[in-house]
């Protein structure tokens, strides 16, 4: 951000003038108390003030802000719930936030076809609640659900727990809304399953952090909720013992719907905040399983073998849950981490992810190389999809450059295990310089072309995703 400052966009009287005759002078944000929240996502100590914020009610709107931002060569940040980990809604050369906030319909929830409409800034919480009222369920179930919005996900292509199973929110897209720089509105998709007709412009936009295309609605599979659920909680005495017990459980035939890690350090921090005491605390590492099926035998049958290949693989023990209140009980153990992790002191977040064959090899290499530094580092994650969030930290204050030396050993660590520089938060500001660790040049060529086509005048979001800083605006 230092390296952009200056180069904040401000926007005249007139201006903002003519915004706010677009979306009602209610909708248009001026004043630094109104706009400070919009200044900011979830990556700490990353803060850039919009120029003004409009909450846009409809899609035409949303297309006649583009139009006269694209004229007048201002950049347009979209935003949402502002949960993102990789900095993608912070404005960092001022000019617009374009906040979704207010497109939170849900639109239809077809039960026939099972595919639910939504506007792009409904809730993920709330569309899981809509759809769950019909006994369905929308899978993707990031934890930080019940503030951020089905458009984020889709910017984000972002996971949870169940993507073990069920995959990322990109599986789930079936199309989208989406307007385009120049104000254009294109629909990509829609309720039809199968649709091969041209370039797949939904998977294109899925994943695009909104430097492509301000989404606006989208259109949803959804899957019948399962009848029977199971978790239980493996603690083992080594990390190494339970990233071999995640392999073994895929490779001998087992499909979890979820598969969660928890380091010791992390899970300390978490049970200190809620009060709460573990079992084995001496347990270096535990797994979290969840397993849902068609009927109780199935899913019985799958924690039991599950179970046994966690104690064959050194678990201390291994508890069941299968009634709901305590299930939620297990699951208490993971949930929150993200947030409590924040307590340990100033810190740097990563979000790495390898095969899940090198997930041992991965936490291992990240705790060497955070120690040589100085730094502490936690990590818990999606285990079965080899991702893993690394807290670095350290108590006391650290000079931010030593973070940075750190965290470029900890990308360049992950991409030599065959992994990538983020899983599921997004490159945005916090990976964009390290990019070519994993991308070749012919490849991030690629990416500035299809920007170049669909943005050329570098409006969308610029700073984020492409590792260069951008062009001035043209
Ligand atoms: C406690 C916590 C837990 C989290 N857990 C997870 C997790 O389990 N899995 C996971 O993947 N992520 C997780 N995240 C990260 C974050 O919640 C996700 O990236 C989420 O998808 C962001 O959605 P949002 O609505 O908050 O988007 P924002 O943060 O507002 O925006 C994110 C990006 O999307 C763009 N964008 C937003 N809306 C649109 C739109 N309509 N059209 C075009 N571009 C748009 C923005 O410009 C920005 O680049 C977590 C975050 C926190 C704080």
């Amino acid at each position: 951000v230092e390296e952009l400052s200056g180069q904040s966009r401000a926007m005249s009287a007139p201006e903002r003038e003519e915004i706010a005759s677009i979306v009602g002078d209610a909708h248009l944000l001026i004043s630094p108390g109104d706009l400070a929240p919009y200044a900011r996502d979830a990556v700490e100590g990353l803060e850039s003030f919009p120029s003004a914020v409009a909450r846009p009610r409809t899609t035409v709107e949303v297309s006649r802000l583009l139009a006269f931002c694209n004229q007048r060569g201002i950049p347009v940040t979209p935003q949402a719930g502002r949960t993102g980990l990789s900095g993608g809604a912070v404005p960092l050369f001022g000019g617009l936030g374009l906040s979704l906030e207010r497109m939170d319909t849900i639109l239809e929830v077809d039960t026939r076809n099972l595919v639910a409409v939504v506007e792009a800034g409904v809730l993920t919480q709330r569309l899981h609640e809509a759809v769950g009222e019909h006994g369905l369920r929308y899978p993707p179930d990031p934890s930080s659900r019940g503030s951020c919005t089905i458009g984020g996900n889709v910017a984000e292509n972002a996971g949870g727990p169940h993507s073990a199973r069920y995959g990322v929110t990109g599986r789930w897209v079936l199309g989208l809304e989406a307007v385009l720089a120049s104000g254009e509105v294109i629909v990509t998709g829609g309720k039809t399953r199968k649709d091969v007709a041209g370039y797949d412009l939904t998977a294109l936009l899925v994943g695009s952090e909104g430097t492509l295309a301000v989404v606006t609605k989208a259109w949803l599979r959804l899957v019948h909720e399962p009848a029977s659920v199971a978790v239980i909680v493996a603690p083992f005495p080594t990390l190494e013992q339970a990233a071999d017990a995640v392999v073994a459980l895929h490779s001998q035939g087992l499909v979890p719907a979820a598969c969660e890690f928890v380091d010791r350090a992390s899970l300390e921090v978490s049970a200190r905040r809620k009060g709460i005491s573990v079992p084995f605390p001496e347990a270096e590492a535990r797994l979290i399983v969840e397993f849902d099926g068609g009927d109780d035998a199935e899913v019985e049958r799958d924690v039991t073998r599950a179970g046994e290949i966690a104690l064959e693989g050194g678990a201390l023990d291994v508890l069941l849950a299968t009634d709901p209140p305590r299930r939620r009980a297990l699951w208490e153990l993971r949930s929150g981490i993200g947030e409590a992790v924040r307590d340990l002191g100033p810190s740097a977040e990563l979000d790495l992810a390898v095969p899940r064959t090198a997930l041992a090899q991965l936490v291992r290499g990240v705790r060497r190389i955070a120690e040589e530094a100085g730094l502490r580092a936690v990590s818990f994650g999606h285990a079965a999809d080899g991702n893993v969030h690394v807290h670095l930290y350290r108590e006391g204050s650290a000079a931010p450059d030593l973070f940075q030396r750190t965290t470029t050993a900890l990308y360049a660590h992950a991409v030599s295990l065959g992994g990538t520089v983020t899983g599921e938060h997004g490159v945005g500001v916090t990976s964009r310089a390290h990019l070519h660790l994993q991308r070749s040049p012919a490849y991030l060529a690629v990416l500035r072309a299809i920007k170049e086509a669909l943005d050329p005048r570098g409006i969308l979001n610029p700073g984020k995703l492409l590792p260069e800083s951008p062009a001035p605006l043209r």
